[in-house]
């Protein structure tokens, strides 16, 4: 059985350092679409609970029902609308020519674009924007936007900061007590000093990524099937690509590709945490390796899979198959 462990102390330690850079916890928005990028949303919403979050980000209404009980205000990010929006959730708005297929009453979060380009609406919509929310008697509860590259040296991040400034100005001439964010996990860490009229959406920061004061808080392991002793010159799996150069005793772990893990060709050299070798290319539910045990860490740190596969540690993680089972240590 492969197994992910979930470190509930690290997780706590993050959210703890996190709360303390932004002031309060009612200021944090923990973002969990995807099932909390991968960790699992169930086993860690009742710890973020009991840290006095209550207000969280998700993808879809389904991943909403899924964490409503734990939460009282859950902002969809991903929602397309279909006039039966639930008076509980609150949706991001994305697109001002979608606004009438809201049912009324809906709670909104404006997204605006301030010029990461991708959803949102431009500032100069938003005066009409007003008049189609007012019109259609929505719930306007909030303004946010998202930032295209997070990075201090990077002029854009300062550009749509002022951008977001001048909208958080124009939005609260018209509405009392809205919600205004924009800083996700590399803002909060990059920035020099925090906004103090807003609230902060943070996702990979949770789980130990983006700076180094953070612990990771998952860790991937496989179990062993079997286990051989490869001949010299024996090879092991689909297109025999490692072959052992003397004997060597192997064997098989029940995880693979199919478990969300990116599918290792055989060439280069990718290490599992005990510093052996995958070897051979990776099977659909399993993967060789020199024997080492029962049980093996595939990583504990999700950057390490993502640097070999030229990728970030958000898509490795997301990756991992909800059917994995995850525990807390
Ligand atoms: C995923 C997401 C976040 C969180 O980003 P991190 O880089 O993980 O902190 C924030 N806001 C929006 C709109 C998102 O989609």
């Amino acid at each position: 059985m492969s197994l992910i462990k979930i470190n509930q102390k690290a997780y706590e330690n993050n959210l703890k350092k996190i709360i303390t850079r932004i002031g309060n916890p009612s200021k944090l928005i923990c973002v969990f679409k995807d099932n909390a990028y991968g960790h699992g949303a169930k086993i860690l919403a009742p710890i973020a609970r009991l840290l006095g979050i209550d207000f969280i980000a998700v993808k879809n209404e389904k991943e909403a029902y899924e964490l409503e009980n734990f939460f009282k205000n859950i902002l969809i990010l991903s929602h397309r609308p279909h006039g039966n929006e639930n008076p509980k959730f609150i949706y991001a708005l994305n697109e001002i020519s979608k606004i009438q297929e809201y049912k009324s009453g809906t709670q909104i979060h404006l997204k605006i674009d301030t010029g990461m380009h991708r959803n949102g609406i431009c500032i100069e919509e938003i005066e009409n924007a007003f008049l189609k929310i007012d019109k259609l008697k929505l719930n306007l509860k909030g303004v946010f936007t998202h930032f295209s590259s997070a990075d201090e040296l990077d002029a854009s991040f300062f550009i749509q900061k002022e951008k977001f400034f001048q909208v958080k100005t124009l939005a609260r001439k018209n509405y009392d007590g809205l919600a205004c964010h924009s800083y996700n996990s590399a803002a909060l860490f990059r920035a020099q000093e925090m906004p103090q009229d807003e609230l902060f959406r943070i996702g990979i920061a949770q789980f130990g990524y983006g700076d180094k004061n953070l612990e990771k808080v998952l860790s991937l392991y496989a179990h062993k099937l079997s286990e051989r002793v490869l001949k010299s010159g024996q090879s092991v799996g689909y297109g025999r690509s490692f072959s052992a150069e003397k004997n060597l005793k192997i064997a098989t772990y029940d995880l693979g590709y199919a478990d969300g893990l990116f599918r290792y060709n055989g060439k280069g050299d990718l290490f599992l945490t005990n510093n052996k070798k995958i070897l051979g290319k990776i099977s659909m539910d399993s993967f060789s390796c020199e024997e080492c045990g029962d049980e093996v860490c595939v990583f504990n740190d999700a950057e390490i899979w993502a640097n070999f596969f030229n990728t970030i540690s958000y898509e490795i993680l997301v990756k991992l198959h909800p059917d994995i089972p995850r525990i807390l240590v």
